[in-house]
């Protein structure tokens, strides 16, 4: 990662944040064999809804092992990819809107295939995937940012939100697009998509072990000294 020197205060938190949560987790990087097809993170995403990441990793896998391609899993009974969703909290919900989804891409563009993406801008992109039943603005981020396309984008789950919104660098209401919008603004120049998705997972990770989303430990708080939330209950 290479510095740059940008004035804005908040975008100082975010870098001198970033450093802390390394210092205390260490690295969380994305080997670049698991940027993958964007539709394929596009499917974990609009399953994986309150569900761990690999049990929503291996359905997506078993889909397509099952099916042998995405436009056989929009033509399949809902039961039947209901049946590979079981291990998803939501099961019959989570085949419902992804047999929404593949057949709405297969409608506007004839085939399960996001390679058009490409040629646009990232706000662009994500305001596309926004259209899709069950694409908000999370997975249209985690799409543009997490898989092959590698963009600048920051995905923001609730645990990412719910720090922000603590540190007092989003708003204490935003959902998550207003979050989005606070956010990108001020995120550094000079990170790349690699550096906001290893932003994205430390963060998650500060919010799993230490910043739950009740009872904060704000003693043992790596980003205490940045944080509104601790400074003010100090
Ligand atoms: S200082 Fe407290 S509120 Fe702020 S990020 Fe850390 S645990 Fe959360």
């Amino acid at each position: 990662m290479q510095l740059t020197f940008e004035n804005d205060p908040q975008t100082e938190r975010l870098r001198e944040t970033h450093a802390h949560l390394i210092e205390w987790f260490g690295r969380i990087q994305r080997p670049h064999t698991k940027r993958v097809d964007p539709v394929w993170t596009l499917v974990q995403g609009v399953i994986g809804a309150r569900t761990k990441t690999a049990v929503s990793n291996a359905a997506t896998d078993q889909l397509l092992e099952r099916f042998g391609s995405w436009e056989a899993v929009a033509e399949a009974e809902l039961s039947e990819v209901t049946e590979i969703l079981s291990n998803q909290t939501f099961p019959e919900q989570s085949a419902r809107r992804l047999i929404d989804c593949l057949q709405t891409i297969i409608t506007e563009r004839g085939e399960v295939d996001l390679r058009h993406l490409s040629n646009q801008s990232t706000a662009d992109a994500m305001m596309w995937l926004e259209t899709m039943p069950g694409v908000a603005r999370k997975i249209a981020a985690q799409v543009m940012n997490t898989s092959a396309f590698a963009r600048r984008a920051m995905v923001i789950d609730s645990h990412h939100r719910r720090i922000m919104q603590r540190m007092g660098l989003v708003p204490t209401k935003a959902d998550t697009a207003r979050a989005y919008n606070a956010l990108m603004p001020i995120m550094p120049d000079d990170w790349s998509a690699a550096d906001m998705d290893e932003h994205h997972m430390l963060v998650k990770k500060l919010g799993q072990k230490i910043c739950r989303p009740t009872n904060p430990q704000c003693a043992r708080c790596p980003v205490a000294e940045l944080c509104d939330f601790a400074s003010v209950r100090r």
